[in-house]
């Protein structure tokens, strides 16, 4: 509202006292816009008081560029467990690279066993810091340079040697980028798109509580290259547990975020009991358990871990938010979404670290259990099967999808053409008409005064 704040005494009121032109009016315009700006400016302090926000903690947190720094350097250490690929992708003008560190114990031995697939996703939003803080805890302890408490090494090694380890440290480095240069509360990427919004599960539809700058999904699904590369990692990695890691408050969320409800079925069961066993050891019950959108206070449509659930068939699908400050101002973004000091911070890393690898354990006993018990055909043949997916129809579909937009663009620029050329002649026709009728009219009297 700051900006329709107009000063008493404005430029329009001495544009009436001198001519425009002349260099003093020039001059006192030039002040009299800068006493209104000074006004404006001041009130808007009044009201946001910029000093009462809390700034980036650079003592504890990485920057981006650092957070990846030490990222490719834990990789080249371990060489035998960690692999680093960088994925890349651009639409109209913006692109977007997305690092994914994947952990495989003993990589190099041969090993025909069938692994059970992780795919943990960090920093989807730009102002969760805290997030990507964790994704490098977790990578520095399967590596075996940091360790948790009360965890035996040899139970973990058998637990880890079942696994197949999928994760993306910072899935919105252009988001996060916009943070670190100073805009505290930027969630979007890097051209205003809500990452978790872009998904193609219910996209697009809005709430009456919908906040078209946090929540904007862009112009359709997959339209955003971080979207884009994400999916290509989840139907060609076709994992059989995904958790989008978030932050804002303490939740243990499983689908649906679009809808009010949780999905019928063995895994729904499955995927409650094992989020009410993490609340129970690690939490002290303290987290919100259940549907997304059943308990966060709103839907959100278009996410991804309603298409991991809905589209990629990934039987544990869940988003966790790991640290919040309800207390803080909505404006003070920093410490709403992030510890600001050192012993917060350990806290939030130990405890979710912890309950990452009871889920590491727990998670492939559940499903195990399930995959005994149903026809769900073999891992091998699965991941297969996935990838003609990928390759075949999905990637077709995709493509006549783009068609069609671009067909339809083009179709209503013709429209438009039509419409001027339309009106063009239109316009032309009834200058012809009028001129004929008035010659016709100045005629007759001459025709018929030389007749007469
Ligand atoms: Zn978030």
């Amino acid at each position: 509202m700051a900006h329709l704040l107009v000063p008493p005494m404005t430029a329009n009121a001495m544009a009436h006292l001198l001519p425009l032109s002349s260099p003093l009016s020039i001059t006192l315009c030039f002040f009299a816009w800068l006493q209104a700006f000074l006004v404006v400016h001041g009130n808007t302090n009044n009201i946001t008081n910029p000093s009462s926000l809390t700034p980036m903690n650079r003592d504890l947190y990485h920057s981006s560029g650092d957070l990846m720094e030490e990222i490719k350097a834990l990789v080249f250490r371990h060489p035998d467990e960690l692999t680093l690929d960088t994925m890349k992708s651009r639409n109209k003008g913006y692109s977007a690279e997305i690092a994914v560190v994947t952990y495989c114990r003993r990589r190099q031995e041969t090993d025909d066993q069938p692994k059970l697939r992780i795919l943990l996703s960090f920093g989807q939003h730009g102002r969760e810091l805290i997030t990507s803080e964790l994704a490098l805890r977790i990578l520095s302890i399967l590596s075996k340079e940091q360790f948790l408490p009360n965890l035996d090494p040899a139970s973990l090694d058998s637990t880890l040697d079942k696994l197949l380890i999928k994760v993306v440290p910072m899935e919105n480095l252009n988001g996060r980028r916009l943070v670190e240069a100073g805009d505290l509360c930027e969630r979007r990427n890097g051209r205003g798109v809500d990452p978790n919004r872009n998904w193609s599960v219910d996209w697009g539809k809005k709430e009456k509580d919908y906040d078209p700058y946090e929540e904007n999904p862009g112009t359709a699904p997959f339209s955003e290259p971080e979207t884009q590369i994400m999916r290509k990692v989840s139907m060609s990695f076709d994992p059989h547990i995904w958790i989008n890691i978030h932050s804002g408050m303490e939740a243990l969320f499983m689908p649906y975020d679009h809808k009010n409800t949780t999905p019928d079925g063995v895994s729904s069961h499955q995927m409650k009991s094992l989020l009410e066993e993490l609340n129970q050891l690690h939490f002290q019950k303290r987290c919100m358990v259940g549907s997304g959108g059943g308990s966060v206070g709103y839907l959100a449509h278009g996410t991804a871990t309603d298409f991991m659930f809905d589209i990629v068939k990934v039987p544990m699908a869940f988003t966790f938010e790991i640290y919040g400050d309800g207390a803080a101002s909505s404006r003070d973004c920093f410490k709403m979404f992030n510890p600001t000091e050192l012993g917060t911070f350990n806290r939030v890393l130990n405890e979710w670290s912890a309950a990452f690898f009871t889920i590491f354990k727990l998670g492939p006993e559940q499903l195990g259990e399930n995959y005994s018990k149903s026809s769900v055909p073999t891992l091998l043949d699965k991941w297969v099967s996935i990838d003609e997916y990928l390759e075949g129809y999905l990637v077709e579909r995709s493509s006549r999808y783009g068609k069609k937009m671009e067909v339809l663009e083009l179709g209503m620029q013709e429209i438009r053409t039509y419409f001027r050329l339309f009106l063009l002649s239109s316009v032309l026709l009834m200058f012809m008409f009028c001129s004929r009728i008035s010659k016709r009219k100045c005629a007759r009297p001459i025709v018929s005064a030389i007749a007469i």
